[in-house]
């Protein structure tokens, strides 16, 4: 699939060209970047958008994205990178004045579980912009 880009007009995503519309019979002014069905104004896709029908196929496509690993896998490897790094703090007692909740354990728990998150929403996004560049460009 040939996949051109407008070199002078960065605003639209789409090529300019000439024929008539894949939609309508209008005239068309530009190309979907992705499929390169030719597009008239009122079917052009907007600035970073793509066509109709690749933006449908895009939504299709990103639902059935399974994401769920890329979230478990960050998470499970700092939760555990902590678990065993920290190990000395779950069976230490009570601090007098440091830490959230006064219990080294349950600090411990929440600096897991706040780890844990981040990792996870990183790998997450990680893969969906992985997605996006394949999917759009
Ligand atoms: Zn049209
Ligand atoms: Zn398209």
């Amino acid at each position: 699939m040939t996949r051109a880009r407008s070199s002078s007009d960065g605003q639209n995503n789409a090529t300019t060209t000439s024929g008539t519309c894949a939609t309508c019979d209008a005239p068309a002014l530009v190309r979907c970047t992705r499929c390169d069905a030719a597009l008239c104004a009122d079917h052009a896709p907007l600035a970073g958008y793509l066509c109709r029908a690749c933006e449908d196929a895009y939504t299709k496509a990103r639902v059935k994205l399974t994401l769920w690993p890329w979230f478990l896998l960050p998470f499970l490897s700092a939760f555990t990178y902590l678990a065993l790094n920290l190990r000395e703090l779950w069976t230490a007692g009570p601090y007098s004045s440091r830490g959230f909740t006064g219990y080294p354990f349950f600090d411990v728990l929440i600096y897991m579980v706040v780890a844990g998150l981040l990792f996870g929403s990183l790998g997450r996004a990680l893969r969906v912009a992985v997605f996006n560049y394949r999917f759009r460009r």
